[in-house]
């Protein structure tokens, strides 16, 4: 067979069908219509999903000795979250349409003066989106038309809301209704979600989920190094769920409201180069992203403005990921001085400080922080895998197949054990034997339903790297199998001694 690509720009509508069809994501609460901003994973996604977790898990805990994992709770002492800055400055800038009733992003929401022989003639304005300055540009051309005036009109420029003065406020068109005058000024919408602990529903009991897992380790730092023999520099790394009330979740699972984080706080001494090691973190994360199968070409950094970080900030590098609605943040790398610690040990009265061993001085330590999105991550190695294919048989018949080329690290399913004939029991005894042997070690999947082929698109399809065939030459001669790998679709005989060696070598 041979295979010509025909899907390079994959559309989040085939991401999201095939999500669905597979069994990797549906809607939360789907038969009560769905829950915006909110996911669940099927049965093939949660392996997935898993994967991720155990793969960074593996690389930055297990097989680091500067580093320890720890899991700390969801709802934390409301006194974090004040000493953290979350309470006063966590929030985005909200704006409401007060005729349609719907908000947004202040940040996300673009306008633009439309500007005809040098007179504004009105605004235009959108949500963002891949090419937000092409869409405002079409609608001000539209405008013109409309309004039947002549004359050159200027490229546009494109704002965000939170630049709109407050004379052009009233002026810009709410995106919901296409009409201006109902769009209110931006102001700081707080994105944790409160909850109540106790019998008590008052002010007193008001609590947060986190909407981060960082400040569990700042939090749990003295207890780490009383207790784990480190020594600096050393990580604290934990995994877990964070909530954030968004105001436009959007893209999928990209923005969500329930999201799972993977962060890590490294900590360095206070004269430490701390742009060495912000360097090196990003270096391993980019590393990391490649070990688990996204192709370099779609990645690339961002830094931080440096008059746009918060005050303690040294710097940010974002690893960014080009996502079919445009290229957006992945993994976020933060220098953050020793601003936690300090924070926590004055709210708290407990001293964060280190002694170090060497030069016998007490000093709170400073921390690089890469922090990561599961969610994201699941998105992104469904995007870059995705294609859609034209295939040829030996008989020349064309025909489409779907794949999903995921690393090996992290497929739902390694191999699928497919006997040739479902009636034929010898066949089916050696593929049965062969699957419970697996799957000791591997999650695998057994399938005697249908014609050979259509076995094999179904495992394409969510991404399974290898099939095995049991056919007449495994039990009738050598005992070897058809071994058929998802990406080449070649076929080759192997022993089982070479199957496990293989498998042994592509996951860890
Ligand atoms: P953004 O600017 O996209 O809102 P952020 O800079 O606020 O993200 P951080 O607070 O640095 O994000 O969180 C660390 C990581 O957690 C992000 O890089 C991203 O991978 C993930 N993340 C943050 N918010 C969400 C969300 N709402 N849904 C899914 N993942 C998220």
């Amino acid at each position: 067979m041979s295979a010509e690509s025909t899907a390079n720009a994959t559309s989040m509508d085939a991401i999201v069908a095939l999500a669905k069809r597979r069994g990797f994501i549906f809607q939360s609460s789907e038969i009560y219509g769905g829950f915006n901003g909110f996911f669940d994973y099927g049965p093939v996604g949660a392996e997935l999903k898993k994967n991720i977790r155990d793969c960074w898990w593996a690389d930055m805990v297990r097989r680091r000795e500067d580093i320890v994992g720890i899991e700390t709770s969801i709802i934390m002492h409301p006194k974090v979250w004040e000493a953290s800055g979350h309470v006063a400055g966590f929030t985005d800038p909200l704006v409401d349409c007060k005729v349609s009733k719907q908000r947004f992003r202040a940040d996300q929401l673009f306008f633009a003066a439309v500007v005809v022989n040098d007179q504004s003639i009105g605004y235009v304005s959108s949500l963002e989106s891949v090419d937000t300055t092409a869409t405002l540009q079409g609608m001000a051309e539209s405008l013109k038309r409309r309004k039947a005036i002549q004359g050159v009109l200027a490229p546009i420029v494109a704002k965000d809301f939170t630049e709109a003065t407050a004379e052009e406020i009233p002026l810009i068109p709410s995106p919901a209704t296409g009409e201006p005058g109902s769009l209110t000024a931006p102001r700081g919408f707080n994105m944790m979600f409160q909850t109540n602990v106790g019998a008590m529903t008052d002010g007193s009991s008001v609590a947060y989920l986190r909407p981060e897992t960082a400040q569990g380790m700042f939090v749990d730092f003295k207890n780490v190094v009383d207790t784990g023999r480190v020594k600096l520099p050393f990580g604290i790394a934990q995994i877990g769920k964070s909530f954030r009330n968004e105001i436009t979740p959007r893209n999928f699972i990209f923005r969500s409201r329930e999201f799972e984080q993977m962060e890590m706080e490294y900590f360095i001494s206070e004269d430490a180069d701390w742009a060495t090691a912000h360097r090196e973190w990003i270096e391993w994360c980019k590393h990391w992203l490649l070990s688990i199968g996204l192709p370099a070409a779609l990645l690339s950094e961002y830094d931080h403005p440096k008059a746009k970080l918060a005050f303690y900030s040294k710097g940010t590098t974002d690893i960014m990921f080009q996502y079919p609605f445009g290229v957006q943040e992945l993994w976020g790398i933060a220098a953050r001085g020793n601003y936690d610690l300090t924070q926590h040990a004055t709210a708290s009265g407990k001293s964060m400080e280190y002694f170090d061993e060497a030069s016998k001085k007490k000093f709170v330590p400073h921390v690089i922080e890469p922090a990561v999105g599961v969610d994201r991550i699941f998105l992104a190695v469904l995007c870059a895998g995705y294609a859609e294919e034209e295939i040829k048989d030996e008989k020349g018949n064309v025909e489409k197949r779907t794949v999903l080329r995921l690393s090996p690290r992290i497929a739902p399913v390694k191999v699928a054990v497919l006997p040739l004939l479902k009636n034929k029991e010898a066949l089916v005894g050696r593929a049965r034997d062969l699957y419970k042997k697996l799957q000791r070690r591997y999650a695998v999947f057994y399938d005697e339903a249908g014609a050979i082929g259509r076995r094999y698109r179904r495992q394409d399809e969510i991404g399974t790297p290898w099939c095995v065939t049991i056919d007449f030459e495994t039990i009738e001669k050598d005992g070897t199998f058809t071994l058929r790998e998802r990406d080449s679709m070649q076929q080759r005989r192997i022993t089982e001694t070479e199957l496990f060696a293989l498998l042994e070598d592509a996951v860890y």
